[in-house]
């Protein structure tokens, strides 16, 4: 099966508007990834800032209390010399700007170092402080002030002889103070921000690169794939894809080349079915071209037959009729009746035959092709005179009345005179058939560039089922030996070929019993 070389680039991407599983995929974990990275380096910051300052409290403290533990023969004797070594101890501790000693009332004893403490502790109310034993103040400008109560302990250690020897016990003598920098925590602080940031912007450049490399290597056959189905797509063509990549994508790439291996196989299928019945197609066409030239020499021959036959029949009919009706004027004058009837029937029979043989020339000269149209110029009352004229005999025949109505102006109209007349003859002529005692009406009217004739009549009528094959060849409604009404079944076949000829309509619409209506509607 052919494969696809990845660089072909398709045609007609319509999605191309719509961003990648790549792409995607690439934005979710960057995105995430930033977020999370976030987050973690707030959290960071927010426990190493709590951590640090509650480590750092937490030895100022204790710092504190030991400078009060040492503070109390500097506030028992009130007197700067006890306090000096142990304050200078307190203020050389990192972290530790000023350290002092306070008795009850506030008043400040000694005091070592910068002043911030000092000036802290000043405006405050000693006296409803001097209840708890420790308090720690945070100062906005950046120090913790902390100040503990100085005791006399009798379970202090060190003081033990200071007790015993003034034997007053757990008396508060006032508060040792400290004051500490925060600068060290706000270093930690501006140290761990740099390096998270530090870290933080390595990771926003390298970790999309990173993830761009993997997730491009992850889908790669993904976008293989889809290169070959746009490909197909496009081309019209059925290559399969490379089975490779991870387990799902080896899955879909298996299942799309069973696909185009399945399309291959009902193509084949197919082209093979369509090869065989081109053959035969060609093979039928081929006898259908013989056939049909057969039957159209067959149906020439047949025609040219036809009309020499009629031609020739004509000629001794027309002589017939003609010796027949000389016969009868010779025997008019002799009176002698009973022949004369006899010959009038052997006149009736050959007009018949003659009527006979001019439709079946008419049908041989349409079905030649030799059948012309001649348009001439005609009223429409010359017409309808000649028509009369035709038809008049026929009418008292069954004992019928004929009306005629023009519907119109008697307008000059383009037409085949002889072929409208030869139809409405026959239409009128088969209404004096089959209708006795009735009434036969033709009206004439115009519709736009059409002159419309209907023949009406009161007569037997034409079954629903049989009203289009009357206009067939041959085909007549009681056709049976026995049938009253004579006709060779061609008159309507005939008017109908003109029809086609001439462009016209001809069309009927009856009812048995009630009557029929045959109309002709022809462009002028
Ligand atoms: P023909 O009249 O010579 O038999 P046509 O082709 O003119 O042949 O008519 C075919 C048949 O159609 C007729 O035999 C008749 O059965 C039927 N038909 C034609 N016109 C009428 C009509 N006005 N009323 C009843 N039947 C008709």
């Amino acid at each position: 099966m052919p494969k696809l070389d990845a660089t072909t680039e398709p045609e007609n991407n319509d999605f191309s508007h719509v961003s990648s599983v790549r792409g995607q995929l690439f934005r979710y974990i960057v995105s995430s990834i930033i977020g999370i990275l976030f987050l973690f380096s707030l959290t960071i910051i927010g426990l190493t800032q709590s951590g640090a300052g509650k480590l750092i409290v937490e030895n100022a403290q204790e710092i504190t209390k030991a400078l009060a533990q040492q503070s109390t023969l500097a506030l028992l004797t009130e007197s700067t010399e006890n306090s000096e070594a142990a304050l200078q101890q307190v203020i050389s501790f990192p972290d530790v700007v000023g350290a002092g000693l306070v008795n009850l009332e506030g008043s400040i004893l000694d005091w070592q170092g910068e002043p911030q403490g000092k000036l802290f502790f000043s405006d405050l109310d000693w006296t409803s402080l001097s209840e708890e034993e420790k308090i720690v103040y945070e100062s906005d400008d950046g120090f913790w002030h902390i100040a503990h109560h100085v005791v006399l302990d009798g379970n202090n250690d060190d003081d033990s002889q200071q007790t015993e020897l003034l034997e007053l016990t757990d008396q508060k003598l006032g508060f040792a103070i400290v004051t500490f920098s925060k600068d060290n925590l706000f270093r930690i602080q501006n140290d761990l921000v740099i390096t998270i940031s530090i870290t933080a912007l390595v990771a926003i450049i390298g970790l999309p690169l990173i993830i761009s490399w993997v997730v491009a290597r992850l889908l790669a056959p993904l976008g293989e794939l889809s290169h070959v189905m746009a490909y197909n797509k496009d081309k019209g063509e059925h290559l399969s894809a490379e089975v490779k990549g991870a387990r799902e994508f080896q899955q879909i790439a298996a299942s799309f080349n069973a696909m185009i291996e399945t399309l291959d196989e009902q193509d084949d299928k197919l082209r093979n079915h369509r090869d065989q019945l081109e053959a035969e197609v060609n093979i039928r066409t081929r006898e259908l071209v013989v056939a049909r030239d057969a039957a159209m020499t067959s149906n020439r021959y047949k025609s040219e037959f036809l009309t020499n036959v009629t031609h020739e029949l004509r000629t001794p009919i027309q002589s017939i009729i003609g010796y027949v009706e000389l016969v009868k004027e010779e025997l008019e004058n002799e009176e002698l009746l009973n022949i004369h009837n006899d010959l009038d029937k052997v006149t009736r029979n050959a007009e018949r035959l003659y009527s006979l043989i001019n439709n079946v020339l008419d049908l041989s000269k349409i079905e030649a092709g030799k059948m012309d149209i001649h348009y001439t110029d005609i009223r429409i009352s010359t017409l309808l005179k000649d028509l009369q004229d035709a038809v008049s005999p026929l009418i008292p025949q069954n004992n019928n009345i004929l009306s005629i109505q023009l519907e119109c102006e008697d307008i000059t109209v383009n037409m085949d005179r002889e072929k409208v007349l030869q139809i409405l003859i026959n239409l009128l002529s088969n209404a004096c058939k089959f209708t006795k005692d009735g009434q036969i009406t033709l009206i004439i009217e115009k519709q736009h560039h059409h002159l419309n004739f209907k023949v009406m009549d009161t007569g037997i009528g034409i079954p629903a089922d049989r009203l289009e094959t009357v206009f067939n060849k041959f085909q007549q409604i009681d056709g049976s030996e026995t049938r009253t009404v004579g006709g060779t079944g061609l008159g309507l076949a005939i008017s109908r070929h003109f029809c086609d000829l001439m462009q016209a309509q001809l069309t009927a619409e009856s009812q048995i019993g009630k009557g029929s209506c045959f109309a002709l509607s022809i462009p002028v």
